[in-house]
């Protein structure tokens, strides 16, 4: 088997090298470059099976590059990592909603990145293998999971739960916050959903990725913050004067039961 190729969009040096080096030595070919110009043109020229890109680069940043590189032939159906300095990128990244699984915070370290890299191409090769067509990748992307829970013989917990100003139609993924639909992310929703169930209890982190993520190693502690933080900042939108999620410090969150 030919060694998985990652591209490596990096333009400091002793950080492109350390994770070329982790990345040689465990199985995979790196190809890193400096600049978004010069990835586009490698990309292009061939696509690897993943890419690790930096967003502080020299001469685009790592989004714009992202969105370069989704409009090339086969873009879309290579996983990316975004390297990210600053907590500040790390919301814009989850912003995007690419998946929760789409950035690595520095420092990071090579261990981590590379069975963060190995996480990812497992589940991008079985998500491949269960792919019915290449035609039909789009409209599935469009249509939010469970939707069409007939044809996957899927439907489970189709009950309205109302909890306080909340009112979940588990059957169609839509949560009311006084009276207003929510328009949430795949990860705000299963956070949402999962607080919902029981106003009161406490969730800890590790629970909360158990329960909405596919691929809880992969993800981090962080990864439930940031996502708690955008779905706050939705709710903020329709009542400003409340924040319903109560957060234990150290520990994880809480649907307050105090609610009107
Ligand atoms: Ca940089």
């Amino acid at each position: 088997m030919t060694k998985p190729l990652i591209l490596v969009v990096e333009d400091e040096p002793g950080i492109a090298d350390t994770i070329a080096y982790a990345l040689g030595s465990d199985g995979f070919t790196p190809e890193v470059c400096a600049s978004g110009a010069e990835a586009v043109a490698r990309f292009a020229a061939r696509p690897p099976q993943l890419a690790i890109l930096d967003i502080g680069l020299p001469d685009m940043n790592g989004f714009e590059l992202f969105r370069q590189l989704q409009s090339l032939p086969g873009g879309k159906d290579v996983p990316l990592v975004f390297l990210t300095a600053r907590s500040g990128e790390i919301d814009r990244v989850v912003g995007l909603e690419l998946g929760a699984d789409d950035y690595i915070a520095k420092p990071f370290s090579p261990r981590e990145l590379v069975a963060r890299v190995r996480t990812i191409l497992r589940r991008s090769q079985r998500a491949a293998a269960a792919r019915p067509a290449a035609g039909q990748q789009d409209q599935e992307k469009k249509m939010p999971s469970g939707h069409d829970g007939i044809a996957r013989g899927a439907i489970k917990n189709e009950v309205s739960v109302e909890a306080g100003p909340f009112l979940h139609d588990a059957g169609r993924r839509l949560i009311r916050y006084h009276g207003q639909p929510l328009e949430l992310s795949r990860y705000e929703y299963g956070l949402l959903a999962t607080l919902i169930q029981r106003p009161g209890r406490v969730f800890t982190r590790d629970e909360l990725l158990q329960q909405v993520w596919d691929d809880p190693a992969a993800s981090f502690d962080r990864t439930v913050d940031a996502h708690i933080k955008t779905l706050r900042a939705k709710l903020r939108a329709v009542r400003d004067s409340e924040d319903p999620i109560r957060t234990l410090r150290g520990v994880g969150y809480a649907l307050r039961e105090d609610l009107p």
